[in-house]
């Protein structure tokens, strides 16, 4: 029998995962995962590609794929180096009949891809790509990708109204043992060039697949705080304001269709209403990304974004970057914010609003150096979300009004009303009134001071003048 080798990206997962399927169907395979050390290499900004949340929540995946596979009757090959490179070696050694893998849509993703259909191509295997990542099908789309609508409502609307998301589909019952090669060690963060002070400890993402189930079944049978979602979802303190499945979904430990599924299950056996309904719209927002990715290439990337913007003007004020990183800018509710990420890897979604708003439109630097910096530490990093989004906010996006302008004041006022968030994350303004917070840079150091808050020594002076 003729090896299959089939290459895990982000979809480290068994359940529903289509391509390890058709592989396991198709006779033996070696599942391999390839870890690639330019991932976790420093970049020219000073911060590592990678950086320690997400490589650790990677390794846990690794570990719980593994353990998943064992049980199948398989195991996990790991290896590392450059994946076209180190797969096509396999595929050599071990004559192997073709290699599946899921299907990416961004540039260095698709450059990969491209380099190993190359290779493989001269030992005359066949490299399958399977579409998997996303709600909807590719192929399901009514339209072709360059008709992809730029406002997203627009393409919500045709996809609720004309598409409908495909069946998601169990594990392989069972897969055939590995013969004749040795499985590898999953590396440590160690191995993997971290320092010890960067090793992040226990949090309440952990990675795999396991845990991505388990935390479903938290958010909509055990809790049923999916009931609410909708008016919950723009909190930002504490686990269940929201599904927090991001890092899950964008390692592909868990598939959006499965969580699809789940929330239909919920609809007919128990509820269903506007926040049922709000999760699955914001998959479809998802979805949108990765379509927007494919449709405009490298353009997500550019300095002038999808717009093509050619006149916008960014400062590259490399100290303001660094503020802003550090949570330092002396603007309490985009500090508070910062300082969550730059702590646990995570911000909610209104934060990561409002402090991209701050940075791209109050400070207006340099819009990239911010979405580089979110790659470097989300844990839930996904280059279409997060470039997609980035750009959106920038204003060079798929915003149909580019000039939003998000008052951070406001902002914190209608959602830290009593500045509890800020204060969790800025416990040295913890006996500052809520009012002051809000509006601190109106406010003198004399009348800080009185709060035993000395600026510039406890807390920064604000950066800039708030409008
Ligand atoms: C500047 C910026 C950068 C972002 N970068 C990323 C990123 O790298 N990875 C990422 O997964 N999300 C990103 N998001 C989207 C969003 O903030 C997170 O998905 C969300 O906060 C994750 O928390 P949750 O799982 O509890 O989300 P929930 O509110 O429970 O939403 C459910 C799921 O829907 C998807 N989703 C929700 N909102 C969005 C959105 N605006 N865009 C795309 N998908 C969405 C996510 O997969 C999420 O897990 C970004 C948003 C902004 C504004």
């Amino acid at each position: 029998m003729r090896d299959i080798l089939f290459w895990f990206r982000d979809d480290l997962r068994l359940d529903d995962n289509e391509a390890l399927l058709r592989a396991s169907d198709l006779g033996r395979v070696l599942p391999v995962y390839i870890i690639d050390p330019a991932f976790f290499k420093k970049t020219k900004l000073g911060f590592r590609k990678t950086g320690a949340f997400r490589a650790k929540f990677l390794l846990e995946s690794l570990k719980d794929l593994k353990v998943g596979l064992q049980a199948k009757g398989s195991d996990l090959i790991v290896r590392i180096g450059k994946p076209e490179e180190v797969l096509a070696e396999i595929a050599q050694q071990r004559d192997a009949l073709y290699v599946l893998a899921s299907k990416a849509v961004t540039q260095e993703e698709t450059s990969q891809e491209h380099k190993l259909s190359l290779e493989l191509k001269r030992l005359n295997i066949d490299l399958e790509l399977v579409w998997q990542a996303t709600l909807y099908h590719v192929r399901d789309l009514p339209f072709q990708i360059k008709f992809l609508p730029d406002v997203f409502t627009d393409f919500r609307k045709i996809m609720d109204k004309q598409a409908t998301v495909r069946d998601a589909n169990p594990a392989p019952d069972f897969m055939h043992p590995l013969t004749d090669i040795e499985t590898g060690e999953i590396p440590s963060l160690e191995e993997l060039g971290f320092g010890k002070e960067e090793i992040p400890g226990e949090n309440f993402f952990k990675g795999g697949e396991t845990a991505a189930l388990a935390r479903l079944n938290e958010f909509i049978w055990e809790t049923e705080n999916i009931k609410n979602y909708k008016n919950t979802r723009n909190g930002l303190l504490g686990n269940n304001f929201s599904s927090k499945l991001s890092p899950w979904i964008s390692l592909g430990c868990i598939s959006p269709r499965r969580i699809y599924s789940e929330v239909k299950k919920f609809e007919e056996q128990v509820v269903k209403n506007e926040s049922t309904y709000w999760v699955i719209f914001e998959l479809i927002w998802r979805d949108y990304f990765h379509l927007v990715a494919l449709k405009y290439g490298v353009r997500l990337f550019k300095r002038c974004g999808i717009q093509h913007d050619l006149v916008k003007n960014w400062r590259m004020d490399k100290t303001q970057f660094q503020q802003w990183m550090d949570g330092e800018t002396g603007i309490p509710f985009v500090d508070a914010n910062m300082r969550e990420l730059k702590e646990t890897g995570y911000m909610s979604n209104r934060g990561r609003q409002i402090v991209t708003s701050f940075f791209t439109k109050d400070l207006k630097l340099e819009w990239w150096w911010g979405a580089m910096y979110f790659e470097s530490v989300l844990i839930d990093y996904d280059v279409c979300s997060n470039w997609g989004n980035w750009n959106y906010l920038a204003g060079i996006g798929n915003d149909p009004r580019p000039n939003r302008y998000f008052n951070i004041t406001k902002q914190g006022e209608k959602y830290d009303p009593e500045a509890e968030y800020i204060k969790n994350w800025l416990p040295e303004l913890k006996n500052l009134p809520a009012e002051i917070l809000h509006n601190f840079d109106k406010y003198h150091a004399e009348q800080i001071n009185q709060y035993g808050v000395e600026l510039g020594i406890d807390y920064p002076a604000p950066i800039i003048q708030m409008p």
